[in-house]
């Protein structure tokens, strides 16, 4: 299904430092008063003012764990309400505050759960917001649902388009919304870009514009390569596959409700609104740039398996995956070659319940159900996935890949050529991570 041609309503979601002091929000005014179809907005809570700063999300989490442990709020609770208070007023916004503060409070303080708590921050800013925009305060709570499998629940879509069906402006506020058993549930962190993309999908947005602080989604992670350009346009494919690997600009989840309906996603700068920003697409011209992006996590442990003629031993990679399955971890690669096969494991995988390693077990099971030549452990490796679509098509792609990360005499572990088409995922030592980026971008930048 694709959105309705005649629609030119766009979505406007404004990240925690977008809207974390009043000389934020005004930028964010300028925004919307820019265009008159930027009709429903999605705040976050206030974010970081500067480096040093708390998340007023992390403070309201903070202030639970207080409650729960019978001590006063104090003064962490007269931080959050001074910070909102402060913020209407050096706005000039007539908004009494006082009764949803005290409310709030009165709730943390005998004993609300963490998801009321969190979702608190989302709630009072939006009505903030709403006073600012003189748009009209749609609540979270009475148009986002969840199921009893704790999943988006679909009647969600309809009540978002039936309470936002005026012609004026609407401010919902992001991060949470009701569980079936009445109480307030959250999405994970960071998850105000869901409720976006949710709100997007529900009003056939022509477009989910999600304003942040940095000009788009960039080739890769700014704190590795300071000169990072933005992507003009990547695939909905591509992103997904430089999220999963750590490029933490948009929420995983927040791809799924657009990309049903082919919304595109816009990521602006609430700091540079002149910049085109990245805008995320089901389909691009490939163009001449065979690598869009770049992104490397740190965390995984190889584990590889030798044996002569495994090719031929019906059901052997079927045998090692089980091994896996048993103990309960779930795998991210399997690389193959003659004769030997990888299994490539997230550390947080290998942690049991009681915090300690399985991976003695891991090997135990796979000598005495595979009785392998050679098993070969090997703890701290970094992923980098190099991702563009159609690039393993592209001749001399990958070479040029191998060729920039022997120049920087990075030590390559692994390799493997997903299926997908999108990416070449190589194996490094954790200490080489940095580097190997930073080879692979000068290479394709
Ligand atoms: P918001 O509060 O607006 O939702 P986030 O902090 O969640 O913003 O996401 C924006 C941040 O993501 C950037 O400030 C940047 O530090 C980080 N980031 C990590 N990888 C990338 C990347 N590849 N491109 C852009 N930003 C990235
Ligand atoms: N305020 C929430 C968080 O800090 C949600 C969000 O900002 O998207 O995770
Ligand atoms: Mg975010």
């Amino acid at each position: 299904m694709s959105p309705s041609p005649a629609s030119s309503l766009k979505i406007a979601k404004f990240g925690g430092t977008s809207v974390a002091t009043a000389a934020q929000l005004r930028k964010v005014q300028a925004i919307i008063d820019a265009d008159p179809q930027r009709r429903v907005i999605v705040p976050s809570a206030p974010g970081k003012a500067d480096a040093k700063d708390t998340k007023v999300t992390d403070l309201l989490y903070l202030c639970q764990q207080i409650a729960a442990q019978g001590q006063p709020l104090g003064a962490v609770w007269d931080g959050i309400a001074k910070r909102f208070t402060s913020i209407a007023s050096e706005l000039g916004l007539k908004l009494d505050l006082r009764p949803v503060l005290d409310e709030v409070r009165t709730r943390i303080e005998q004993g609300a759960n963490a998801d009321y708590a969190a979702s608190r921050g989302e709630a009072i800013h939006g009505r903030v917001v709403a006073a600012l925009l003189g748009a009209e305060y749609v609540d979270a709570a009475d148009v986002v649902f969840f199921d009893r499998a704790g999943r988006l629940d679909a009647k969600t879509f309809a009540a978002i388009k039936a309470r936002c069906s005026g012609s004026g402006r609407y401010v919902i506020p992001g991060f949470y919304g009701t569980a079936i058993t009445g109480e307030i549930k959250t999405f994970s962190r960071g998850g105000s870009d869901v409720t976006g993309a949710i709100v997007a999908n529900a009003m056939d947005a022509a477009i989910y514009e999600n304003w942040t602080d940095v000009s788009g989604v960039l080739m890769t992670d700014p704190r590795v390569v300071a000169e990072a350009k933005p992507i003009a346009e990547i695939t909905y494919r591509e992103l997904r596959e430089l999220s999963y690997m750590g490029a933490s600009v948009l929420h995983e989840e927040a791809v799924f409700p657009v990309r049903e309906k082919g919304i595109p996603i816009n990521i602006r700068n609430t700091n540079r609104p002149e910049d085109p920003g990245t805008r995320i697409v089901a389909e691009r011209d490939p163009g001449h740039q065979v690598v869009v992006g770049i992104a490397g996590t740190k965390g995984f442990t190889v584990i590889n398996i030798e044996k002569a003629m495994m090719n031929s031993e019906i059901g052997f990679g079927r045998r090692v995956l089980d091994v896996f399955e048993h103990l309960g971890i779930s795998f991210e690669h399997t690389p193959t070659g003659i004769d030997t096969m990888s299994v490539v494991v997230s550390d947080k995988q290998l942690i049991g319940a009681d915090k300690a390693s399985k991976l003695d077990q891991v090997v135990e099971d796979i000598q005495a159900t595979l009785k392998p030549d050679d098993l070969k452990v090997t703890p701290g490796m970094a992923l980098i996935a190099t991702v563009g679509q159609g690039m393993n098509h592209a001749v001399g792609t990958a070479a040029r890949l191998f060729t920039a990360l022997a120049k920087a005499r990075v030590n390559v572990r692994m390799i493997d050529q997903g299926s997908s088409e999108q990416n070449i995922i190589v194996g490094v030592e954790e200490a080489e991570l940095a580097q190997a980026i930073r080879a692979i971008y000068n290479e394709f930048a």
